[in-house]
């Protein structure tokens, strides 16, 4: 009598187990070897798209994916317009989601490379002032409107804020905050937590970074999800993290 419990255990921990691995395993999509959505929430998905780098290895670049009522906004492209119309054509097809909104983080080609893609297929494009102006001084698409400073926008019932915090990775960086969900997407303002240093910063400002840095942290001290340019996504550590890369002299 005394093993048929053990027995039931063992029979619920490997159903358990193989409940956990095939969820894991749901929760991400291979669109293709080049790119990738994981569900981070009831909303939202990030989509991953890979710069070949050294010694073979793939650089993961993130975006965001956020939908409510059959309706997507999009938030950085993948690397260029042959993946971004991959992605347009998978979320059409397969999630059943039109794309009504698209804006970008900066004007790195990281953030808004198929943004010719993203006008072909007619969808409204938003960017900071300070992004469409960089963009139309080096001949690259620009977006269609403009905001300064903050901007929010509605999707079904979620809402989203794009904020101006000061010059960090590039002069012209924001961030995108969904509180229903509690999603900070940061970008490549923000490094994942192996990352070593704050990476390029060549188009940014070094000495402003740290300053930029508090007032996210103070802005945001309960994000739960944070999504960094590229690499792992985690929670407020990540800003923590930075802190610490950009006050290291
Ligand atoms: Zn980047």
């Amino acid at each position: 009598m005394n093993n048929i419990p053990k027995f039931v255990l063992l029979y619920c921990l490997i159903h358990f187990s193989y409940f956990a691995f095939s969820q894991n395993k749901q929760d991400k999509i291979r669109i293709s070897d080049e790119l990738q959505l994981i569900k981070i929430s009831d909303h939202a998905f990030i989509h991953i798209s890979y710069i070949p780098g050294e010694n073979n290895n793939k650089i993961p670049c993130n975006g965001l994916l956020l939908y409510d009522q059959e309706r997507a906004f999009l938030f950085d492209t993948p690397i260029n317009d042959s993946l971004t119309r991959i992605l347009l054509s998978y979320i059409k097809d397969s999630l059943k989601l039109k794309v009504t909104g698209f804006i970008s983080n900066d004007w790195h080609w990281d953030s808004m490379g198929g943004l010719a893609a993203i006008h072909e297929s007619g969808i409204p494009s938003y960017a900071h002032e300070m992004t469409r102006e960089i963009a139309k001084s080096k001949n690259l698409p620009v977006h269609r409107i403009g905001f300064k400073d903050s901007m929010q926008l509605k999707l079904g019932n979620l809402e989203i804020l794009c904020l101006y915090l000061g010059p960090a990775h590039t002069m012209d960086n924001i961030v995108v905050w969904i509180p229903s969900e509690n999603i900070l997407f940061a970008d490549c303002m923000i490094k994942e937590l192996k990352s070593p240093d704050l990476g390029f910063t060549g188009d940014g400002d070094i000495l402003a970074y740290p300053t930029t840095l508090q007032k996210l942290k103070n802005r945001f001290p309960h994000a739960k999800v944070v999504i960094p340019g590229h690499g792992e996504f985690g929670g407020t550590e990540l800003i923590d993290h930075c802190i610490e890369l950009a006050n290291r002299k």
